[in-house]
């Protein structure tokens, strides 16, 4: 009996202690369940939170590219439709997608999307392709067609034993413009880099030329044996002389211009007085060319008094005249100005050889010279172009080869509006 109650007990303690280990292991399994589902919970919240925060649209399509899952919406706020599932063409509001009436896909040119192409690869090959360089044109809410480069991957997949996909597509338009712009900029750098080089390769020749001819024949000029003689050397002083002196201004105006330093002194200018006072300097500078050049000023009869630097308006004529007169071998060299929209419109006018069309649009850049062999610096018409835009007004210029060109600016009438915007010193400003 005794040994029965003995065997009794033995039994019901091992079942406890059973029933105590099972216990132990089922709440180790309950937390166990317990931490595996909280870390699912965090790791579904740092899912959610890169794809609404990553700077790309992610995609998980199936094989017939429809989407199961995106965070398009969340990062572009658009609205997203109920139940309707979209292919990707259709979802990245793909102009072809949704010109097509079936979607993406289905347009005659989605035979030749590359994207479309690389993914149906991809699926075949069941593997995976990075930064493909693809140009989408995206269709906005307005109907507005805009270009979009990007980039794509894709990583193939089986999800519960469907095959699938993971694409990334990255829009890179604003970096690829951000590249062009910096490439750009480069190229610009180096042509300035270049031009400048080749600048003072020139100027040092430029320079030396009316030097030499100054030294050279101030030192005839003292042996001179005849009246005749001395006159001739020394117009080929003066000559030289005036040909050092613009090369030197237009060097200084340069490095002001650079450093910002250029001044500018407004005053009440006569037009009509100065236009007249252009025209006597013009048929001064035409020399033995007078006998075969015209000298035509047309100027409004009433009088116009204009608000500006009469200095620099001046040398943006004289430049445009003294080009007119170099280029022209016979004709007729106008200038003149008139009213326009934008205030005042001035002009010269010659019927010299013009300038071909591929350098038009490169003649007020530094250094630019068509004519090679006639003396200048190419830095006249750049200095104009910089004064005429600090003094608020545009400049150009219309040339046809062989026949004659007109170069213009216009001023504003009201200079007071550019005056204000410089520093003034004493009545002089730095624009
Ligand atoms: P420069 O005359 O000292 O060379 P500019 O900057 O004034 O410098 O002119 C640049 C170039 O533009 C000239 O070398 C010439 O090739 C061209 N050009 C300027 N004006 C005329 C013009 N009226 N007719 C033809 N070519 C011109």
């Amino acid at each position: 009996m005794t040994i029965l109650i003995l065997t009794g007990m033995l039994v019901l303690v091992g079942v406890l202690v059973l029933y105590v280990l099972e216990l132990g292991r089922s709440r180790r399994l309950l937390l166990k369940a317990g931490n595996a589902k909280k870390a699912l919970r965090s790791s579904e919240e740092l899912f959610r939170s890169i794809m609404q925060n990553v700077h790309a649209f992610i995609l998980l399509i199936d094989r017939n590219f429809i989407v199961s899952r995106t965070n398009y919406y969340d990062i572009t706020k658009a609205h997203r439709p109920e139940g309707r599932l979209a292919r990707v063409g259709d979802l990245l509001r793909c102009n072809n997608a949704l010109s097509a009436v079936g979607g993406c896909g289905t347009h005659e040119l989605c035979k030749d999307c590359p994207i479309r192409n690389k993914i149906e690869e991809t699926f075949q090959n069941k593997s995976s392709f990075t930064d493909l360089e693809a140009v989408l044109n995206i269709r906005d809410r307005r109907g507005d067609v805009a270009e979009c480069e990007t980039y794509v991957s894709g990583e193939y997949m089986t999800i519960d034993d469907k095959e699938g996909m993971v694409i990334t597509v990255h829009d890179i338009t604003r970096l690829k413009r951000a590249e062009g712009e910096l490439l750009k900029a480069r190229e610009k750098a180096e042509n300035a880099d270049r031009s400048k080089s080749a600048f003072l390769a020139n100027m040092s020749h430029e320079i030396r030329t009316p030097l030499n001819a100054i030294v050279g024949f101030s030192e005839l000029l003292a042996s001179a044996g005849t009246e005749e003689e001395k006159t001739q050397f020394l117009e080929i002083v003066h000559s030289n002389n005036d040909m050092l002196q613009q090369l030197i201004a237009d060097i200084l105006d340069l490095s002001k211009i650079e450093a910002g330093t250029l001044e500018f002194t407004f005053s009440e200018v006569d037009v009509n007085q100065l236009m007249s006072d252009m025209e006597q300097l013009s048929r001064m500078r035409l020399g033995e060319k007078a006998a075969v050049i015209q000298v035509i000023r047309e100027t409004p009869p009433e009088d116009c008094i204009l608000y500006t630097d009469r200095n620099r308006l001046m040398q943006v004529i004289a430049n445009f005249m003294t080009n007119a007169v170099k280029f022209t071998d016979e004709g007729s060299i106008t200038l003149g100005y008139k009213a326009c929209a934008d205030g005042l419109y001035f002009y010269v006018k010659d019927t010299g050889g013009g300038i071909p069309a591929d350098k038009v649009g490169h003649i007020f850049e530094r250094f630019v010279r068509v004519e090679q062999h006639k003396k200048g610096t190419g830095l006249g018409l750049s200095i104009c172009e910089m004064i005429v835009r600090k003094l608020g007004g545009k400049i150009g210029v219309e040339s046809e080869y062989g026949k004659g060109s007109t170069f213009w600016f216009t001023l504003p009438l009201n200079g007071q509006t550019t005056r204000k915007q410089g520093t003034e010193i004493e009545g002089k400003t730095n624009l």
